[in-house]
């Protein structure tokens, strides 16, 4: 079997378990689907990791499907990224109720799901987007406003760190976060060609 059709498989697997979990019982309880990720099925992608599926991916079971990801998406374009070469995932799988940010035993349970999707995606590069992302690489006390701008080290692999796309929606075009987004997938599109 091709190295790809065995990632494919491996990954099959890994969302099969992953469906199943009910390691956070007031999450398992209320979701609609558990939102695996998507990754793309050749190359070394880029990594983007959220915090959590909000509501429409909760009904579609899909990631950044909602506002978020229509910007998102505008940016990676803008960006030059292509699409096809852009792997998801969020630190947690399932919605917490009413939007509310993860607790931190909730992200503990998750933690070995993004792990081991990192291995099998083996990302070039990563872009935690958002507080929880940027915390689950760097520890509790990580600032966007610190580190974005640059890649930092992470077991061997390159993490950007930036807003979220809800808060580059929250503070409107104009606003700060929107343009270190911008700014930063930018960079992030710069490492992935150079890889
Ligand atoms: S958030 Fe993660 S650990 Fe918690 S129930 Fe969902 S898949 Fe399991």
């Amino acid at each position: 079997m091709a190295d790809a059709q065995v990632a494919g498989a491996q990954w099959d697997a890994l969302a099969l378990q992953m469906r199943g979990c009910v390691a956070c019982p007031e999450l398992a309880a209320s979701r609609r689907t558990v939102v695996v990720g998507t990754r793309p099925t050749a190359g070394s992608p880029v990594l983007l990791v959220g915090e959590a599926p909000g509501a429409t991916e909760d009904q579609l079971g899909v990631p950044f499907v909602g506002k978020a990801g229509q910007l998102l998406d505008e940016l990676l374009e803008e960006a030059g990224l292509p699409r096809a070469q852009v792997a998801v995932a969020n630190v947690l799988k399932c919605r917490p109720p009413g939007n509310r940010r993860p607790a931190r035993v909730e992200v503990g349970n998750c933690r070995g799901w993004l792990s081991a999707q990192i291995r099998l995606i083996d990302p070039s590069v990563i872009c935690a987007l958002g507080g929880s992302a940027a915390a689950w690489f760097f520890g509790p006390s990580a600032r966007i406003r610190e580190l974005r701008g640059q890649p930092h080290p992470v077991d061997g692999r390159r993490v950007v760190a930036t807003y979220h796309p809800s808060a580059a929606i929250r503070f409107g075009p104009a606003g700060l976060p929107r343009a270190a987004l911008r700014e930063d997938l930018a960079l992030v599109a710069a490492l992935w060609r150079a890889s």
